[in-house]
Order: C-alpha cells, then structure tokens, then sequence
C-alpha cells in the first residue's frame, strides 16, 4: 500500500468512527429520554392508584363518646341509638372521656380515632352576628307593636334598675308573628340598634336541614356566645321550624329536631328575667307553634305584625322614596294601588318604579312609572302565589 491510500484508509477509519459516535450518542439520549418518560408514567399510576383508593375507602362516622365501660366505648349515634364498641390500640383508652368525638368504622364501629370539637364546630361559621344601624324611624307604620317591643325588650335592657324597683319581672322575649315581609326582621334590628346590642340571627329551618345532629348544641353555642357578646339579642326567623307541634315523634329526624326544640327551651329557661341577653323569635305559622314555647316566662309575648294599612303604607312608601328623584308623583293614587302589599312588596315597587324610569333613559320617576312598577309586582306575586299553590 501506498501512503496515499494509506491515509485514505485512515481518513475512512476516522470518519465512520466518528458517525459510530454519533448514532451511539443519539441511541443514548434517547433511552435517557424514554426512561424519563416511563419514570413520570410510573409515578402517575402510582398518584391514581392512591386516588382511587381514596375513592374505594369507606368514610368514617363520626359519634359521641357517651361512657368507657370496661375498656370499650358506649356510643350514642346521631339517631339516638347505642353501641357498646371496641377501641382501636392505636389510641390510649385512658384518653377518651365522655362527651369526646371520635371518628368510627363504618362496618364495626370500632373507635378509630379522637377528634378535636373545637376544629370541627365554630357556631359562629353558622350564624349572621351583626351590629345593626337600623332606625325606628326606618319602619313605617306599626307604632303599637314598636311601642310594644320597645316596653318588653328595650326598656328592661336599657333600665333594669326601674323593673327592680316596681318588683316586675319583664319578659325574656317576645314572638313576632304574621305574614312574610312586613318587618318583623327589621323591628328586631332596630332594637338591637336602639340598645346598642349585638343582632344574632340563625333561621330555624336552616338549623334543623344543615345542623343534623348538632341543633341542640349549635343552640348551646349560639346562647353561650350571646351571652359572651352581651348586650344580645337573638334573633331565630322561622322559629315554626323548630318549634312546631308534631302530633307523632316517629322518625330520628324528627327525634333530632324535639331535642333541639328542648334545648332551645331549656336555654330560655335558664337566663334571667333581667339579664342582657333577650330572644326575639318569629313565624309566619303561629297556628302550628307548639304552646311549650309561649309559656309563661318563655317567649310570653306574643306581638302581630300586620300588613300595613293605608296610613303604614304612606310611611312606608314615603321611607324607600327619600332619596328617590320624584317628579311630581300623586302618591295618593299609588297608594291606592297598592292595598294589602307588605312592606316589602311596597320596597320592591319603588325599586322597579326606579328601574322602568332608567329603562326610558330618565333621571326622576313619573306616577306612571309607579303604577307600572304596581302591576308588574303584584303580576310576580301571583306568579309564586301560583307556584306555591302547586306545590304546597
Ligand atoms: P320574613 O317573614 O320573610 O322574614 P319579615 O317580616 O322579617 O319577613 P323584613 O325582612 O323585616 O320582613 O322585611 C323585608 C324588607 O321589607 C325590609 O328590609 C324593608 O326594606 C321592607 N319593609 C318591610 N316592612 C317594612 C316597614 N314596616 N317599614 C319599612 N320597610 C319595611
């Protein structure tokens, strides 16, 4: 061979050495990049391994830890029932007191677990607490029943001394009853404001549907934080909720629902005539009210609110139109379109009296605007009286 083809021969040697590099490197990265992938598809078979058996898992129940009784556990569970149960070994028995929340197998009822009350149940998540700037002068009509709700509630909070003295005892509540909308809520308000005490609200229904099993605490709570807030006023709307007379105590619903009216009238029961905590209940149902919850010394006072009369819907029409731009409205007439509305049907005809006068690009209300507003309310009105009627 000679040296030219020897060098071509090495030239050839270098070249296909360096493309062998080549491949080699390519076959490399490219396994480095599949076993990366095949790691990430691994660990995201593993994620939804775990997820579905999250899924697969039965959920624990949660119940009331009611004695120890040789080394296992008497619960009472949310329908009133008991069991004598096992404890888990991975909690210490001496740990668990009566009245503690454990959390429980589905299957056995065997404890699982001690959980803490206080993360679990904050009364204060569950209730409106407000400091209200409602004024006497914002209800229209009703000067007897404010009279009478100033006498029975704002009096003995704001002068104690003065039924001391006469040797009275005032009530320690009243109820508001009468049909929805005409200011029963706006009348406790104003009250609470009046004496400078702290409005809280909790609506019987909402109780016994969300509550299931904790009403009767949740009423504990909620009389406990008023009094921690006091000056109070409790406010319980749709109090027939709780509070409504059951012929039959069948179901563990119903059971359930008889054990928070109980510890609503126990509450009661327990505060003083004079102290600073008063409880304004009100229904639309007085008829079905249990009369456990107007005895003497409960909720004694029982006060109706009225649909206003012409006067009260003077008031009142006269109340949601002070900052209204009139132009030269005969209230007279509207008035007199609006017989036998609530206070608040006559709200809602003032806002879409303003609502029609925007439509047609105005700045001020005509009485047309109003009589428009007149017919398209009671027209809604009838349209859920219509609904009700269908479905009870
Ligand atoms: P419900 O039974 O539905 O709870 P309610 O009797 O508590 O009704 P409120 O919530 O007090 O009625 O009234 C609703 C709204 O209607 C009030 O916020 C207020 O704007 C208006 N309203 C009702 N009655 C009067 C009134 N007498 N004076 C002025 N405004 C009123």
């Amino acid at each position: 061979m000679d040296s030219s083809n020897a060098s071509e021969v090495q030239k050839t040697k270098i070249e296909t050495s360096g493309e062998l590099d080549k491949i080699m490197y390519g076959y490399t990265s490219e396994v480095n990049v599949m076993e990366e992938e095949n790691r990430i598809l691994r660990e995201t078979v593993t994620n939804l391994k775990n997820e579905l058996n999250k899924f697969q898992t039965l959920p624990y129940l949660i119940c009331e830890i009611k004695d120890i009784i040789r080394g296992k556990a008497v619960l009472s569970l949310k329908n009133g029932n008991e069991f004598l149960v096992e404890i888990s070994t991975n909690i210490k028995k001496e740990s668990l007191r009566p009245g503690d929340f454990v959390t429980v197998h589905q299957k056995n009822l065997v404890v699982m677990d001690k959980i803490d009350i206080s993360a679990r149940f904050n009364v204060e998540q569950f209730v409106i607490i407000d400091k209200p700037e409602t004024l006497w002068s914002d209800i229209g009509g009703l000067k007897d029943e404010i009279n009478e709700v100033q006498e029975v509630i704002e009096l003995p909070l704001k002068k104690p001394e003065l039924f001391r003295k006469v040797g009275i005892s005032p009530p320690k509540g009243v109820l508001l009853y009468g049909s929805p909308g005409t200011g029963k809520t706006l009348i406790a308000k104003a009250v609470a404001a009046s004496t400078n005490s702290t409005f809280i609200e909790v609506v019987g229904s909402e109780l016994v549907q969300k509550f299931i099993g904790e009403g009767a605490k949740l009423i504990k709570e909620l009389f406990d934080l008023a009094r921690s807030k006091a000056p109070s006023i409790i406010f319980i709307d749709e109090l027939d909720a709780l509070a409504s007379q059951r012929v039959d105590i069948g179901t563990s619903g119903e059971r359930e629902v008889q054990r928070t009216f109980m510890q609503l009238l126990a509450e009661i029961d327990g505060f003083d005539y004079l102290g600073d905590v008063k409880v304004i209940g009100a229904t639309n149902r007085k008829d079905i009210l249990d009369p456990a919850i107007v005895r003497p010394g409960r909720l004694d006072r029982l006060i109706h609110i009225p649909a206003p009369n012409q006067e009260g819907a003077n008031d009142i029409f006269k109340i949601h139109t002070k900052r209204m731009r009139l132009d030269k409205v005969d209230v007279k007439k509207v008035i007199s379109k609006m017989d036998g509305m609530t206070g608040a049907e006559i709200r809602a005809v003032c806002t879409e009296a303003g609502y029609f006068a925007i439509r047609k690009n105005k700045t001020s209300v005509t009485t047309q605007d109003f009589l428009d507003a007149v017919e398209k309310v009671k027209a809604i009105e009838e349209k859920n009286e219509e609904y009700l009627h269908m479905f009870g």
